[in-house]
């Protein structure tokens, strides 16, 4: 079969590998779409030792059963499903309270992240991992596997502070934020104010519901406290989806006091934390600050859910698995809207 893999550190090829087989407890899915997520890019410029190689990648999965392996019960050839890609170990006290998010014996990882993923004609992954979909399409349930359920995770921890007449701000309207803004506007009562550098990404959050855009760039601070009200007002919850310096710059400097700063995006920032001996102060006091890990099983039937009656909806563009590396191209280049989604 044809699978898209990392050959070696920053190398994504396409190659023939052989079809693999369903083990005990396991299907083998055809692929029917996968979702590309930044994450992806940051696995490809990690340093050699961090990520297995050569490793398919694909961790945004929904797809078809094709056979299912030994002891595999409630699965039946032609079910269509979408991947929960956390494969936790099912017995630490994180996993037995269904937070495999946080599981305590097997470190970050899963389908497409430390063993082979989605971006190939077939997969295999454990049954228990798969969920249904009914009659939603296979291109919207792949990305509702990551770009919808990781930000409804970060929604769901910062619920508390997402009452009406709130406000959140969210930064980086890319494949994860254009999810956040809709989930928003279904879930809360909360104004949602979008960030992005890009104007296409902020003209995509207004059509899906945010009340205000403001384009980043030297004066984001102001025109962000303009709307949400200086310090030590502020917005009750930022939910940043890049992660970088001056976007945790930003998130910090909006915040308001006893507000939420969700941590997302992995570009590697940092964020100074200082109590307020000094002027100014790094965050508001009462604040938090969280690092959401992609989310439980229980909150993707939650997001399919949402997807079915059409309160998500992932803006996809449509690529063949040929033009997989071109797909990942585009996203480094900040040149796709929404998702860009391979159909193998
Ligand atoms: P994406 O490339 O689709 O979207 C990123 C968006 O951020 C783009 O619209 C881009 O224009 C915008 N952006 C970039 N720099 C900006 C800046 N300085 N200010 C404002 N906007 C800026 O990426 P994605 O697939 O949505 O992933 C977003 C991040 O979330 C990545 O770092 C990814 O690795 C991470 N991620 C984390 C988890 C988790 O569980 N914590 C899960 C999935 C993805
Ligand atoms: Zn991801
Ligand atoms: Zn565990």
């Amino acid at each position: 079969m044809r699978a898209v893999r990392m050959t070696a550190p920053g190398v994504l090829e396409q190659v023939e590998v052989p079809t693999p087989d369903a083990g005990p407890g396991e299907v083998l899915l055809r692929v029917g779409a996968v979702g590309t997520c930044h994450s992806d890019l940051h696995i490809l410029d990690a340093p050699a030792g961090i990520f297995p190689t050569p490793i398919t990648l694909g961790h945004e999965i929904a797809g078809t059963v094709d056979t299912v392996g030994p002891g595999v019960t409630g699965w039946s050839p032609g079910d269509r499903a979408a991947v929960y890609g956390i494969i936790g170990c099912g017995r630490c006290r994180a996993c037995l309270r269904g937070l495999e998010n946080q599981c305590r014996v097997v470190a970050v990882g899963g389908i497409g992240l430390s063993r082979d993923g989605g971006l190939a004609d077939h997969v295999v992954v454990p049954a228990s991992r798969l969920l249904h979909i009914g009659d939603l399409e296979l291109e919207q349930a792949a990305p509702l596997t990551d770009a919808g359920l990781t930000p409804y995770h970060a929604v769901e921890l910062a619920r508390p502070n997402l009452r009406p007449g709130t406000s959140c701000v969210v930064i980086g309207i890319g494949g994860l934020g254009h999810m956040a803004v809709q989930i928003l506007v279904a879930t809360t009562a909360v104004r949602v104010i979008a960030v992005d550098t890009s104007v296409a990404a902020l003209d995509l959050a207004t059509r899906l519901g945010a009340h205000e855009v403001v384009q980043a760039g030297p004066e984001t601070v102001e025109k962000i406290r303009a709307i949400v009200g200086p310090p030590p007002d502020g917005a009750d919850v930022v939910l940043d989806f890049v992660g970088a310096d001056p976007t945790l710059a930003t998130a910090r400097q909006v915040v308001a006091t006893g507000g939420r700063v969700m941590l997302v995006g992995l570009a590697g920032g940092t964020l100074p934390v200082r109590p307020v001996a000094e002027e100014p102060p790094t965050l508001p006091m009462e604040t938090s600050v969280e690092i959401p890990f992609w989310g439980t099983r229980a909150e993707l039937q939650e997001v399919i859910a949402l997807g079915r009656v059409r309160l998500l909806q992932a803006d996809v563009q449509i690529f063949p698995l040929e033009r997989a590396p071109e797909a990942y191209e585009l996203l480094r280049r900040g040149e796709i809207q929404g998702r860009a989604v391979i159909v193998p």
